[in-house]
């Protein structure tokens, strides 16, 4: 469940406990997979995630938990056909396979070669969906293979659809279109659609509703993350992301405003459509959010209520990329632009 340790867990068990969820949730049998090319695609999913602080396949692994429990917690084993659920477990694993460690916004400025590939839209989801469907490509690792070629053809578009949805810059249209939706119809196309999409995001973004320990390790090393990119940005001489800053943010500030503007509002409409996620996400949340409003007041206390301490991330930031291998929590970086304050995203 969401309480699961996935700090302790070392590389070679997150591939087990991977293929168990498969195997829990009926997927190979239903799809007739087969176990070496489970293992196959598994192994080659680890090895292409980066070695990044945070978007690395720890973070892979932790979405993907999270998935795996929100499948339970809400029932949709019993609300959603195995194509469903497959898709939405493929997709939260692979939604970040080779991320440079380096967001969508520096992409676009430091006009990389993936930015002028995808004309500077969504370049690195769309690039985590270009190497998802090269590894599936692969005979060794085609999971679907025995399944029926529409079948297959559909899924593959479904979880291309929902990494792509994983963007944060797509984050204000998802939740109000979320939102929006006032009587929710399992037998609405367009209901489950934008469900699957609400729930690929939560997953991503939901580090914050793990116990204080697991979720203080992935706001730092995302912290990490977002401040060698500012590094590298000023040492190029290009636009530093200001939420990236390790001058002018605190890990408080930024996740209580991630928290506050992103992550509850997401929670809310979801438990609209799942009551039981109130318990199990919703709470936590508001917690981590009150714990992050006391530690920015007791900071700004400290600093003579000029505002947070400037002195940089660095001194507050753990180095956790040596701590398992490295961590990511993953959203995509959150670059909300102009998301209600805050660091666009938190
Ligand atoms: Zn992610």
């Amino acid at each position: 469940m969401p309480t699961f340790s996935v700090w302790s867990v070392q590389d070679e068990q997150m591939l087990n406990l991977l293929e168990h969820m498969f195997y829990k949730l009926n997927l190979v049998t239903h799809f007739k997979m087969e176990a070496a090319t489970l293992r196959q695609f598994l192994r080659s999913l680890q090895d292409h995630y980066g070695q990044n602080p945070f978007h690395n396949f720890r973070h892979g692994f932790c979405v993907t938990q999270m998935m795996y429990s929100l499948i339970f917690l809400c029932g949709l084993q019993d609300l959603l056909p195995p194509e469903d659920i497959v898709t939405l477990i493929v997709a939260a694993l692979c939604h970040d396979v080779d991320h440079p460690g380096l967001n969508n916004n520096y992409q676009v400025n430091a006009r990389t070669e993936l930015a002028s590939r995808y004309q500077n839209k969504s370049p690195l989801e769309n690039h985590h969906c270009a190497v998802t469907m090269a590894i599936l490509s692969r005979t060794d690792c085609d999971i679907f293979r025995n399944a029926a070629p529409e079948q297959a053809r559909k899924i593959l578009e479904g979880v291309a659809e929902l990494i792509l949805a994983t963007d944060m810059a797509l984050h204000p249209q998802i939740l109000r279109s979320l939102q929006d939706v006032h009587s929710f119809s399992f037998s609405q196309e367009e209901h489950v659609a934008l469900l699957k999409k609400g729930l690929i995001k939560f997953c991503d973004i939901s580090n914050e509703a793990r116990p204080v320990e697991e979720a203080e390790l992935w706001a730092d090393a995302l912290m990490e993350e977002y401040f060698l990119q500012s590094d590298r940005e000023k040492a190029e001489g290009l636009p530093v992301t200001p939420y990236m800053d390790r001058h002018t943010v605190t890990k408080a500030k930024s996740q209580r405003s991630f928290i506050s503007f992103l992550l509850i509002p997401l929670c809310e409409a979801l438990c609209q459509i799942f009551p039981q996620m109130t318990v199990w996400m919703l709470q936590p949340l508001q917690e981590a959010r009150l714990r992050y409003e006391r530690q920015t007041t007791e900071v700004s206390g400290r600093m003579g209520c000029v505002g947070e301490s400037r002195r940089g991330g660095g001194g507050g930031v753990r180095h956790v990329r040596s701590v398992r291998g490295g961590g990511g929590f993953g959203e995509k970086s959150r670059h909300v632009r102009s998301v209600q304050g805050g660091r666009a995203g938190g």
